[in-house]
């Protein structure tokens, strides 16, 4: 069957099908992103860098490939470019470090693998791969993680190589502004994004999810947010769908926003949209926390909903390919 149908509701929630067979989503992260706050040059940068992900993945999943292989490629390639709050262009903490967090599960399986902290690791996502297939456990942190890492023979980096010139004047800014007397610890809205994750359905019929991040400016010493936690940053089963999400991480691990939307999806029968929208819209919504999230269901339907401005994010399936930056875009 070979029919598309695209549905834009409200508040941002786009929910569509792929028809035949293979699909990725890609996010970027959500956040304060208006029309305007970009020069066309920019937003042309950005577009690039996702659609060059999306496309590294799909053809990944178009030649066979696993969902697994085209999230962690996807990701990858999103960590490396300085665009993105993950990897190279990820957000400070208030010390002036980079702590990377990253996660990624398999849905066939619910095999999963996480990082938290790392500060020398190029690919985390590769990181929480290796931890997935390579040892016994589910999530390493810090220390542990890095010598995991070596271990392993993932490519080890100086942590200078995560700086950008953005994202330290972001700092500044905002140690300038809390001595200025702003709240303790207050964050400016619009550093909260860039965090990176993908969803992809393979021609096996296998799920997967990863999600990548810096976390957030200013984040405190030791601070891990939802992307490293399954469940809530990342989820993946192939009886409901795969999640990724991007946002005000402490409300998404209070939700459990990935496992919450699987299981609405699994054990009330909702629909992918419907699931999405009542996390997003009403959940998170009433707890005045701002974010998004991509989910892909066994059956191909799909969701891309943020209540917050815009969202970095794109979708290729053999029917449908666009990426976009804004609300009703
Ligand atoms: N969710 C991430 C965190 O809390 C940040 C983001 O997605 O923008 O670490």
């Amino acid at each position: 069957m070979r029919y598309l149908l695209i549905v834009f509701a409200l508040f941002s929630v786009c929910a569509a099908h792929a028809a035949d067979g293979v699909a990725i989503l890609v996010h970027g992260g959500a956040g304060a992103l208006e029309r305007g706050k970009y020069t066309p040059e920019e937003e042309t940068e950005y577009k690039a860098a996702l659609n060059d992900a999306l496309n590294a993945g799909y053809d990944v999943l178009r030649d066979g490939g696993t969902a697994l292989d085209a999230v962690e490629i996807t990701i990858a390639m999103l960590e490396d470019s300085p665009h993105f709050n993950a990897g190279k262009g990820a957000v400070f903490t208030r010390d002036g470090r980079n702590e990377l967090d990253a996660s990624i599960m398999d849905g066939e399986t619910l095999n999963a693998g996480a990082v938290a902290g790392v500060t020398t690791v190029k690919n985390p996502i590769r990181l929480a791969r290796a931890v997935m297939e390579k040892s016994r456990h589910v999530m390493f942190a810090r220390d542990g993680a890095e010598a995991f890492a070596q271990e392993q023979g993932l490519e080890i980096v100086d942590p200078d190589y995560f700086y950008t010139e953005r994202r330290w004047r972001t700092l500044q800014d905002a140690l300038e502004k809390e001595k200025k007397g702003g709240k303790h610890g207050a964050l400016p809205v619009d550093t909260k994004f860039g965090t990176v994750g993908a969803v992809a359905l393979d021609a096996h019929g296998n799920l997967a999810a990863g999600t990548s991040t810096g976390g957030m400016t200013m984040k405190q010493w030791g601070r891990v947010g939802d992307s490293p936690i399954i469940g809530a940053g990342t989820y993946a089963d192939n009886n409901s769908c795969a999640v990724s999400s991007t946002g005000d991480g402490e409300f998404f691990i209070r939700l459990t926003v990935a496992r919450d939307i699987c299981a609405q999806v699994e054990y009330g029968g909702k629909s992918v949209a419907a699931a999405t929208e009542d996390i997003i819209h009403k959940r998170l919504t009433a707890m005045q926390a701002s974010g998004g999230v991509i989910v892909l269901g066994a059956d191909g339907d799909y969701a891309m909903a943020f209540n917050s401005k815009g969202m970095f994010r794109g979708v290729k399936t053999a029917e449908e390919h666009r990426v976009a930056i804004y609300g009703n875009e």
